[in-house]
């Protein structure tokens, strides 16, 4: 089926490449950037439909902790993290991290992801204690936690190598790490964003030590608007399509969604450096990725949607761009920070919001459904039987 009314023949070729589902060069996923979005978002949607449930879109009940913003690292985009002593830094003790989890238990979530600073006033027996406790006290939480960063930061603190410390982080409850820390797997960006930050090959590194020890992976990501060109990106995402085949043909493992999201400098040491696009610029570039993402990452079946720093208009659009999922319901301190530094107001957090989330899905034109981790369905979800006529909340 030719969808593409364009007059570049590269253009078409890619999008009907893709809609026939074979696997798109470098070269084809940069002439996606380029497509229409109306005829790149249906070539996206119409992979979403082959990879998933046409019917359906997915959301879980999940909650985000940062057990600390103390970190060394000092990324230019970040504005989360404090130096050790500065007003406003904090390091989560274990009992108040174990009395949030149970809080979110009681609200209806099954899985948590722990994340923090590379902060060196944490010792590795620190992180073993935190899963330790966690899964004595709820052992049914499923508990994804940590970084390529961070694993990076334990081996520069134990003198330990990566498989050790994660076969030690998994022994004590770790039961996933999410493909965070990637923003664009390109050195050249990473040394001008954030020039101590963990780098492409120990990223990766890292990443396939957690594959080869079959952790969950959760999500691997893309962030753009550091000013990084469309190659880098597409470098970005065919690194991570080599990784995933990978790990799936090495190891039987795999990412099980992915996401993109656009940075939010404002505030950060980057502003300055970054002007920022204004936000219909930020929405048109991220819906056009989120489609290009469907497209090049033809091994990745679960695509997420991000409301909590899009709004849900949007997320709404970009489940009919190729997106399956709506990110999870919790508190995202990290992204928090960054909505703050944009000027923007954080949403709410907490059971309520699920009736948004839902509402978001029905009127995107999908049947809602609670997933467990592994995207399993728990249940299918009706907003006006549930939540009541136009409870949103
Ligand atoms: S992004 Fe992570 S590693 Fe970088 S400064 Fe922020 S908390 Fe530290």
């Amino acid at each position: 089926m030719v969808i593409c009314s364009s007059h570049d023949s590269g253009i078409s070729k890619a999008l009907d490449r893709a809609i026939a589902g074979h696997r798109l060069s470098p070269k084809e996923i940069r002439h996606l950037y380029e497509a229409p979005q109306d005829e790149l978002a249906a070539a996206a949607n119409d992979m979403r439909m082959r990879c998933t449930d046409p019917q359906v879109a997915t959301y879980s009940i999940g909650g985000n902790i940062d057990y600390t913003n103390v970190c060394a690292v000092a990324c230019r985009f970040c504005a989360f993290y404090r130096a050790k002593n500065q007003n406003g830094a904090f390091t989560l003790a274990i009992d108040e991290i174990v009395r949030r989890v149970g809080q979110l238990k009681s609200q209806g979530g099954g899985d948590v992801l722990l994340q923090g600073g590379i902060n060196p006033d944490l010792s590795f027996e620190w992180y073993l204690d935190l899963l330790r406790s966690l899964k004595k006290n709820y052992p049914d939480m499923h508990i994804d936690a940590f970084s390529p960063e961070e694993i990076l930061g334990m081996e520069r603190l134990t003198g330990r190598d990566a498989p050790d410390i994660l076969g030690d982080l998994k022994d004590a409850g770790l039961d996933g790490m999410p493909g965070a820390a990637a923003e664009i797997l390109v050195d050249e960006v990473r040394a001008r964003i954030a020039p101590t930050r963990i780098r492409t090959a120990d990223w990766f590194r890292i990443i396939d030590a957690a594959m080869a020890l079959h952790l969950h992976n959760p999500w691997v990501g893309m962030v753009i608007n550091f000013g990084e060109t469309l190659d880098q990106r597409v470098a970005h995402l065919t690194a991570l399509r080599d990784q995933q085949d990978r790990a799936m043909h090495r190891y039987g493992s795999s990412f099980i969604a992915y996401k993109v999201w656009p940075a939010r400098l404002e505030h950060t040491r980057l502003s300055a450096a970054s002007p920022q696009a204004r936000e219909e610029e930020i929405v048109k570039e991220y819906l056009r990725d989120v489609a290009v993402g469907r497209l090049a990452l033809d091994n990745v079946d679960n695509h997420r949607a991000v409301w909590r720093t899009m709004g849900f208009t949007v997320a709404g659009r970009a489940l009919q761009s190729g997106a399956n999922d709506l990110c999870g319901t919790g508190s995202i301190n990290a992204i928090d920070a960054c909505i703050e530094a944009a000027g923007k107001k954080v949403p709410d957090s907490g059971t309520t919001i699920i009736a948004d989330v839902v509402a978001c899905i029905e009127e995107a034109g999908f049947r809602a459904a609670l997933r467990d981790p592994y995207y399993n369905i728990i249940k299918y979800s009706n907003c006006r039987s549930e939540y009541g006529d136009g409870a949103t909340t």
